[in-house]
């Protein structure tokens, strides 16, 4: 039987019903995932870092399209860590559906840079790690 999620009680609450929810076609309601994406997870990071501008929730609530206009960054500065990339996600595989959609939190991010709520500076620093 698959494990069941109690949103009550997680305190990502907020953020998975504005991205995981709104945001990705991958999401399933009520089941827990053993981890999350690496959008999901940069967001959750950036958030608690106070770099997010206030309106973010707000430039979610409609769900972002599937076309990024940060692809090519978000590939290097977020795909590139993921958990899921190696062997769960369908968008970076070459060999993938053509139709497959990013996860929702790579398209959360997206629009959040698409709006000037979140600076590229700050997700390119992570490109300067060794
Ligand atoms: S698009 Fe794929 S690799 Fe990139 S963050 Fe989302 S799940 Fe991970
Ligand atoms: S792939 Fe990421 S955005 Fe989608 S449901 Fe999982 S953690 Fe949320």
């Amino acid at each position: 039987m698959p494990m069941r999620v109690d949103l009550m009680n997680d305190p990502e609450a907020p953020l998975i019903e504005r991205v995981c929810t709104a945001c990705c076609d991958y999401y399933k309601p009520g089941k827990a995932e053993p981890e999350r994406c690496g959008g999901f997870r940069r967001l959750a990071t950036e958030l608690t870092a106070g770099r997010l501008r206030p309106s973010w929730e707000a430039a979610l609530q409609d769900p972002p399209g599937p076309e990024l206009s940060f692809d090519r960054l978000l590939d290097q500065a977020v795909c590139q860590v993921c958990p899921f990339r190696a062997a769960d996600c369908d968008y970076r595989d070459p060999d993938g559906p053509a139709d497959a959609t990013p996860c929702g939190g790579l398209r959360a991010l997206d629009r959040l840079l698409a709006r000037g709520l979140l600076r590229a500076a700050d997700l390119s620093v992570t490109l300067l790690r060794p």
